[in-house]
């Protein structure tokens, strides 16, 4: 869970176009809406070769994608590239419905994505500062990476029992992925067990 300087990743755009190789960008877990635009190179000044998406786009269902520019797609036949399940009707078309609903202004779901996640992002600030048992909050929108002192799992361990289902990214990093349609009040409840959790209760 490390946000990548936009400067890195436009020099590596610069360079693989210098080079000519292609630039791909795993959008696996940041791209549909976490970081609060449809895809995290969106909030960049730079636009990738090949980008990947799967987990989040068909709301669980299993299926993953690539997505290509023109000139890679020239270079690809059909047949080239094949999947057993690739491509099967009923997860295309709950794919599209969630590409859809993401991407629909009118709900406003990335606005309130990366509003939400610039308040959440204080939150866990101030969470730091208050009970001294984080070392590090990194993230945007709602995909944050929590460093504590103590091993994550011990923490988790305790929110689980509480009633908070967290995951960890290494041994002293908690991975928050709330859901992107979760209120402040929600959020609010959450952070509440993740602090009881983190003195030790
Ligand atoms: C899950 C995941 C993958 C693997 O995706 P598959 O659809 O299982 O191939 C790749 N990259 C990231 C970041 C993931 O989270």
């Amino acid at each position: 869970m490390r946000v990548l300087e936009p400067s890195f990743l436009r020099a590596l755009r610069d360079l693989t176009r210098e080079r000519n190789v292609l630039l791909i960008l795993d959008e696996i877990q940041c791209g549909l809406g976490r970081t609060g635009h449809f895809f995290a190179y969106e909030g960049l000044d730079l636009v990738p070769d090949m980008l990947t998406v799967a987990k989040p786009l068909a709301n669980g269902l299993p299926i993953g994608a690539v997505l290509v520019n023109e000139p890679v797609a020239g270079a690809v036949q059909p047949g080239d590239h094949g999947t057993t399940f690739g491509g099967g009707p009923l997860v295309a078309s709950v794919a599209e419905h969630v590409v859809h609903r993401l991407s629909d202004p009118a709900l406003l779901l990335l606005e309130h994505v990366r509003e939400t996640g610039c308040w959440l992002h204080g939150q866990l600030t101030a969470l730091m500062q208050r009970t001294g048992k984080i070392r590090a909050v990194r993230g945007m929108g709602f995909m944050f990476g929590v460093d504590t002192h103590e091993p994550a799992a011990a923490v988790i361990g305790r929110a689980f029992a509480n009633g908070l289902l967290l995951v960890s990214a290494g041994e002293h990093t908690i991975r928050l992925l709330p859901p992107l349609i979760m209120t402040r009040d929600e959020l609010q409840a959450g952070l509440a067990i993740l602090e009881a959790a983190l003195v030790g209760e």
